[in-house]
């Protein structure tokens, strides 16, 4: 294998991270758009590197898995011209920067947060020194649209815990961003409103005191914000980073504006007239070669030449004529992808399990995959139910709450132990609030018919 650097614990591109299958690379897409000649460059990396599928991840990433070969150098110099890998190599493994797929055409967006993920990617890449944050350091920034990275689903409390999360919100008619900080698995309200124009400089302050903290308290797995605040509180962490800046901050309470479920699947008009996006889900976030080359040319015909990644295993095809909507839905179930947002599919998240992960103890993709085929064939939602496979209590997938989580376990039968799962029910803020009970996998499917029917619309 030629890598441009050793191998992290977390992926990137210039360097595959070893899993069971192969390794593991991930690309990062800036705020989840992709163009035309960047699709065009992942048509040629699947072809390259002779891959049938490439996976959509939780963070609007595209990751590779089971890798026997690095891509050339030319494919790693094609794709940071094309702005699909970070300019400073060392860098590229810092977590994506999140917004909302629906950034510049939701009509309830109160700021367009494009140019704030740009600057942030540009303040990452020109602070070499953010090396020393632990990998798994996350950045969020929301518009205060309709789609919110905040919730998938209409279970409200499901947040998204970045590290720094930056929200829009709307003051006494002026627009402001509001602070939150995430850690062990919960928001903190910083009360905290930024003027935009004040965006970088209160990062660079969080980032800087953060980062004092890490340095002088080094151990062997990085420190995070959650163990900061632990440590610190709340007020002591603000107190410093106020002391960093030249201007004072300022607070007040603020109510999040509400989101609208699940607006990233199905069909929605834009806030530019006559103008609409399609959101497609995915099956655990795969999309094959065909899939992929069918969108790009999709895209080209019908829409701006621009595809986007969701935060949620899933796509998204703006700018489309809604006249021509009608016209472009059978060629999108041509390619096996259903832009209607009652597919089971669109809230079933797996994390990598067996055989992928060496602590995983259930085959959780191939157990979530029959899950899926077999609710399709006997359910009929509104919209998704947010179910949740893990293959251990690490939970990688989806650490926020979700409504039925399935938790890996081994099951005695007849002097055999089978694979199987403890089924849980989640209450908005806890995942595993109430447990259904231990089953086998072969009677999960079933089990969780009966729970969406009873507890769920159907
Ligand atoms: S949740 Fe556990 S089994 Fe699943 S990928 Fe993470 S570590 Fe592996």
């Amino acid at each position: 294998m030629t890598w441009l650097f050793e191998p992290d614990t977390c992926p990137g591109l210039f360097y595959g991270t070893s899993a069971q299958d192969g390794f593991l690379i991930r690309l990062r897409t800036p705020g989840g758009l992709i163009n035309l000649s960047q699709g065009e460059a992942i048509t040629q990396l699947f072809e390259e590197l002779d891959l049938n599928t490439i996976q959509v991840t939780n963070r609007a990433n595209f990751q590779i898995r089971g890798l026997k070969k690095a891509p050339s150098t030319e494919v790693f110099q094609t794709l940071s011209k094309l702005g699909l890998a970070g300019k400073n190599p060392r860098l590229d493994h810092l977590r994506n920067v999140m917004s909302s797929p629906t950034v510049g055409i939701d009509s309830q967006e109160l700021i367009n947060t494009h140019p704030f993920v740009f600057a942030i990617l540009n303040y990452i890449e020109n602070n070499p020194h953010l090396i020393q944050l632990s990998p798994k350091f996350s950045i969020g920034i929301d518009g205060g649209g309709q789609v919110s990275i905040g919730t998938r689903s209409n279970v409200m409390a499901e947040h998204r815990y970045n590290e720094i999360q930056f929200s829009a919100v709307n003051y006494h008619d002026q627009i402001f961003f509001h602070l939150a900080l995430g850690g062990d698995k919960k928001l903190w309200d910083t009360e905290i409103l930024i003027d935009p124009k004040d965006c970088i400089s209160v990062l660079d302050a969080l980032i800087t005191v953060y980062l004092d903290y890490v340095i002088s308290n080094p151990r062997e797995k990085k420190l995070r914000l959650k163990h900061l605040l632990q440590d610190w509180g709340l007020t002591k962490y603000l107190k410093q980073v106020q002391d960093y800046l030249t201007f004072p901050l300022t607070q007040a309470k603020i109510t999040l504006s509400p989101t609208l479920p699940y607006g990233h699947l199905g069909i929605h008009s834009q806030k530019q007239e006559g103008l609409s996006y399609i959101g497609l889900s995915l099956i655990l976030g795969h999309l094959t070669v065909n899939q992929w080359r069918g969108l790009v040319n999709l895209s080209h015909r019908f829409g701006n030449e621009e595809i986007r990644l969701t935060p949620w295993q899933s796509l998204l095809l703006p700018n489309i004529p809604t006249t021509k909507v009608k016209e472009i839905i059978p060629l999108l179930e041509d390619l096996g992808l259903s832009p209607f947002v009652n597919q089971p599919q669109g809230a079933i998240v797996s994390c990598a399990g067996k055989p992928f992960c060496g602590s995983a103890i259930t085959q959780t993709q191939l157990h979530a995959k029959i899950l899926i085929q077999y609710l399709q064939e006997r359910i009929k939602l509104d919209y998704p139910v947010n179910i949740h496979l893990t293959g251990c209590p690490k939970s990688c997938a989806q650490p926020s709450p979700a409504e039925i989580t399935l938790l890996g376990t081994m099951i005695e039968q007849e002097d055999n132990f089978v694979e199987g799962y403890k089924i849980y029910v989640g209450n908005g803020q806890e995942s595993l609030k109430s447990k259904v009970g231990e089953y086998a996998f072969v009677d999960v499917p079933q089990i969780i018919e009966k729970l969406i029917k009873e507890k769920h619309r159907t």
